[in-house]
């Protein structure tokens, strides 16, 4: 069953989840500023194997900071960043907020890589802070 679902902009990539993310970060790093175009980037995270990706994707590979491997997965079509993997995460997919449908589920708990984040950008202060990323 689809708990949660999404597309690009032209609809050529969809997805559908059957399972609640185990986590939502609003990252403010610069990889995820680049890459989204936006001042930051707010990812919801799955187990790979409960997302059933329809359509062809693009990839492009980049190294981290911390070394690890990120691969940001996009619609060769229209653009759309869609997903990333990291190296270091076995079997975890992100999804970018910005794709999902059910935009009521899309409710980030914290706020990382705050020492890169644009200065104007407002913070919702209920929730947690961190400049790095978590130690997961
Ligand atoms: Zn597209
Ligand atoms: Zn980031």
């Amino acid at each position: 069953m689809s708990i949660l679902s999404g597309n690009c902009l032209c609809n050529k990539v969809s997805y559908s989840c059957n399972a609640e993310p185990s986590a939502i970060f609003n990252c403010h790093c610069k990889d995820c500023r680049k890459a989204t175009g936006s001042v930051f980037g707010t990812n919801l995270f799955f187990s790979e194997n409960n997302v059933e990706i329809n359509g062809k994707l693009s990839s492009f590979k980049h190294i981290s900071d911390s070394g690890s491997t990120m691969t940001k997965l996009f619609c060769p079509c229209c653009g759309s960043l869609m997903f990333g993997k990291n190296s270091s995460k076995k079997n975890v997919i992100s999804i970018r907020a910005g794709t999902v449908d059910q935009i009521n589920k899309i409710k980030p708990t914290i706020n990382i890589f705050m020492d890169s984040k644009v200065p104007s950008t407002i913070i919702d202060k209920k929730l947690k802070q961190i400049n790095r990323m978590p130690k997961t």
